[in-house]
C-alpha cells in the first residue's frame, strides 16, 4: 500500500476504548501515515440505542483519549453536520481538503465489513478512499457474500487485500457500558482520563 496519506477512523466511540486506540496506532504504522483523525459520529445510522451518550460527551472522551498522542487528532466534522453521519460525506470533505493524489484510508473493524452493504452509497465510498480492516476477535473470517450485490468483484478484492495485521483485542464499548452499569472497574479498558470522565459525568450508570 502507498506510504503517506491520511487515516480516518470513525465510530460511535460510546465510549472510546483501548481496542480502538491500539488498532488505530497499528494501522497508522502499517500504512505509514503521519496523521490519524478520529471522528465520532453524531447520529450513527446503525446505532440508535438509549445508552448512546450525547455526541459532545463522546467527542470529549475521544479528545481526552488522544491528548498529547503524536499524530492523533480528533475531528468534530460529523457533529457539525446536520442529518445522519454518513461516512461518504465525511470522506468527500477530506478528499476535497487533501486533493486527489493523497492516499485516504478509512479504518473499520472486522465486524463492520459484512455490514458495509447497508452503508450510504458504499460503491462510491470504496472508490473514494481505501477501506482498511482491523481483524476483530469473533470476526476473523470476514463474510464478503453480503457485498456481492452492491460492489464489483474488483472492489471486493480491494477490501480483501486491505485487511491489516493488527493485534486482536477483544474489547467492545458494549462490554464497557455493561461493566459501568454493574459497578465493575473499567480501568485498563479505557484510558484513565476517559474512566475519570465517565465517573464524573455519571455516563452509562
Ligand atoms: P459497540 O460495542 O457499542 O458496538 P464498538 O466497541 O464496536 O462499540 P465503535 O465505536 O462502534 O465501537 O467502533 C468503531 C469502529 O471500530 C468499528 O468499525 C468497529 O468495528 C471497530 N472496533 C471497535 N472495537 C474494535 C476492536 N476491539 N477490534 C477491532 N475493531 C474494533
Amino acid at each position: 500500500m502507498a506510504r503517506g496519506g491520511l487515516l480516518l477512523f470513525g465510530g460511535s466511540f460510546n465510549p472510546i476504548h483501548v481496542g480502538h486506540l491500539i488498532i488505530a496506532r497499528a494501522a497508522a504504522e502499517q500504512l505509514g501515515v503521519e496523521r490519524t483523525i478520529l471522528i465520532p459520529s453524531a447520529a450513527p445510522p446503525h446505532k440508535t440505542g438509549s445508552d448512546l451518550a450525547a455526541p459532545e460527551d463522546r467527542l470529549e472522551m475521544v479528545r481526552l483519549a488522544v491528548a498529547g498522542e503524536p499524530g492523533f487528532e480528533v475531528s468534530d466534522i460529523e457533529l457539525r453536520r446536520e442529518g445522519p453521519s454518513y461516512t461518504l460525506l465525511t470522506v468527500q470533505a477530506y478528499r476535497q481538503q487533501v486533493g486527489a493524489d493523497v492516499p485516504l484510508y478509512w479504518l473499520i473493524g472486522g465486524d463492520t465489513l459484512p455490514e458495509l452493504h447497508s452503508w450510504y452509497h458504499i460503491a462510491e465510498l470504496v472508490d473514494l478512499c481505501r477501506i482498511v480492516t482491523a481483524v476483530r476477535p469473533g470476526f476473523e473470517t470476514p463474510d464478503f457474500s453480503t457485498l456481492f450485490g452492491c460492489l464489483s468483484l474488483a472492489q471486493i478484492q480491494r477490501l480483501r487485500e486491505s485487511i491489516l495485521s493488527t493485534p486482536r483485542i477483544d474489547i467492545s464499548a458494549t462490554q464497557i457500558r455493561a461493566r459501568v452499569r454493574e459497578g465493575k472497574s473499567i480501568r485498563y479498558l479505557v484510558p484513565e482520563s476517559v474512566a475519570d470522565d465517565i465517573a464524573q459525568g455519571q455516563l452509562y450508570h
